[in-house]
């Protein structure tokens, strides 16, 4: 495929509209639509201007449309653009589009636009993915992240940072063609400050995937607890429709179902693995089953205690099981509709949230309780935070390069290691923003995209 090929593809969404938007990049685009644009003469046409005209192919007119221009560098992918404003018919787009090749154009892939975009350098490979998480955000957290990350994240910084690695990298260096003879154009001192400035800037944003994935993929829930326990009725009660099956025999629901509801701009997403093991309580099954598994993987475990018939040392066992597993949960005391009495004594820890999955109670109480437990998330919309798993990746192969520099000269390591290490540290960096990329790479982020974009 010729990079420099002039692509089209249709912009807007298929299906019928009130008008569908075909879009053409690359040098020739202009001269391309000529061919069969009646009306002014394009191709002497400047930038940014609009032009009412008929498309005829072969004597047929398919349709009367405007016509944007856009010339080179000023324009998305900074190559000569045209939009073509046409009618929302997807058989009219779609017959434009065609005329568009037979007059020289090609088919654009899945996310060239964007692509040419990035090559060009109109953004970094980082802005580049947000484009696409920006469109796929499915949350207003997810959303504000991406739109964040577009407008630069931690592409500046990160940069500026780079570079002053690479002069030291160039300094280290230097010294090594010197050989023998004992000369430190790298100040060591320096290199090192230099070098814990780039750890300190790395650190919170390594730190910040696992609320950045949260944010992306919503806050994993698992609704835990014997059978029995509600599990299904609070999962009804708080998707508000019948999704799970609830049932009076103890493990009637047979799949694991996934549903979300949102909670502030937080996605909550509820893995339901009620009824996998049926009649095992997860916690005793710890190790073995796919519940495990679920928890293990989950953000959120909400546990479900019956308080009809739960003991206090059941409760005390089961918490200190949830506990071993590091993730955060809530306890949530069941069927208080029906518990009375002992229900205080019972319930000793004052952490316990107590609700009727049945009949609806205190469930806002429940909701705020996981909104609080994930309050640094909602408090955080302007900081950078790291969605991806590629830039979350390759920080941490960063910061474990700067870690073996930091080594090296406290154990003053000579300065050829040195050099290699900070090296290794950059190529990671570099990959982040796409200064350094592969063709595979730049494939797989691109394909994410739909085509015209
Ligand atoms: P699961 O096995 O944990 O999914 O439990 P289910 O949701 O299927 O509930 C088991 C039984 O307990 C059903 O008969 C529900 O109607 C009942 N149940 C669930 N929540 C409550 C509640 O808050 N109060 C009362 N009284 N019964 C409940």
């Amino acid at each position: 495929m010729n990079p420099l090929d002039t692509i089209v593809a249709l912009a807007t969404a298929p299906g019928i509209s009130a008008i569908a938007v075909v879009r053409l990049s690359g040098d020739d685009s202009i001269s391309i639509v000529q061919k069969i644009f009646k009306g002014k003469d394009l191709t002497s046409q400047p930038s940014h201007t609009i032009h009412f005209g008929k498309l005829v192919v072969a004597g047929d007119e398919i349709d009367e449309v405007l016509v944007s221009i856009f010339r080179e560098p000023s324009s998305f992918t900074k190559e000569n653009s045209v939009e073509i404003s046409c009618h929302g018919s997807p058989f009219i787009a779609t017959k434009i589009i065609q005329s568009l090749v037979e007059a020289g154009a090609r088919l654009a892939t899945p996310g060239e636009f964007t692509k040419r975009a990035f090559l060009n350098k109109r953004f970094d490979l980082t802005q580049a993915e947000a484009v696409a998480d920006l469109i796929q955000a499915e949350n207003e957290a997810a959303r504000r992240t991406a739109l964040h990350q577009m407008r630069g994240g931690f592409k500046k910084d990160l940069e500026s940072l780079r570079q002053e690695l690479i002069h030291f990298a160039s300094l280290v260096e230097l010294e090594l063609d010197f050989g023998e003879e004992d000369v430190e154009f790298a100040k060591r001192d320096e290199l090192k400050n230099m070098v814990l400035r780039l750890q300190s800037f790395i650190k919170p944003l390594i730190d910040s995937f696992q609320t950045g994935n949260v944010i992306k993929n919503g806050i994993r829930t698992v609704i835990a607890g014997k059978p029995n326990a509600g599990k299904s009725t609070l999962l009804n009660a708080l998707l508000n429709e019948e999704r799970a099956i609830v049932s009076e025999i103890p493990g009637t629901t047979r799949d694991v179902i996934e549903d979300v509801i949102h909670l502030d701009g937080l996605a909550i997403r509820f893995i339901d693995t009620a009824g996998l093991r049926d009649a095992l309580d997860p916690i005793e099954a710890i190790g073995v089953d796919r519940t495990w598994q679920e928890m293990r993987k989950s953000n959120l475990i909400l546990y479900l205690v019956d308080l009809t018939s739960t003991t206090r040392e059941e409760i005390k066992t089961q918490e200190e099981k949830l506990g071993e597993l590091g993730i955060p949960y809530l306890l949530v005391g069941n069927k208080m509709d029906q518990a009375k009495g002992g229900l205080t004594n019972l319930i000793s820890d004052s952490g316990f949230v107590l609700i009727s999955a049945l009949e609806k109670t205190n469930l806002q109480a429940l909701k705020n309780r996981i909104t609080n437990l994930f309050q640094n998330v909602k408090a955080s919309p302007d900081s950078t935070i790291v969605t991806n798993l590629r830039h979350y990746q390759n920080l941490a192969e960063t910061s474990e390069a700067l870690k073996r520099v930091i080594l090296g000269l406290d154990t003053r390591l000579s300065g050829d290691f040195i050099a290699m290490d900070i090296r290794q540290a950059l190529f990671y960096l570099g990959v982040i923003t796409g200064e350094i990329s592969t063709e595979d790479l730049l494939d797989s982020i691109f394909s994410r995209f739909c085509i015209g974009k």
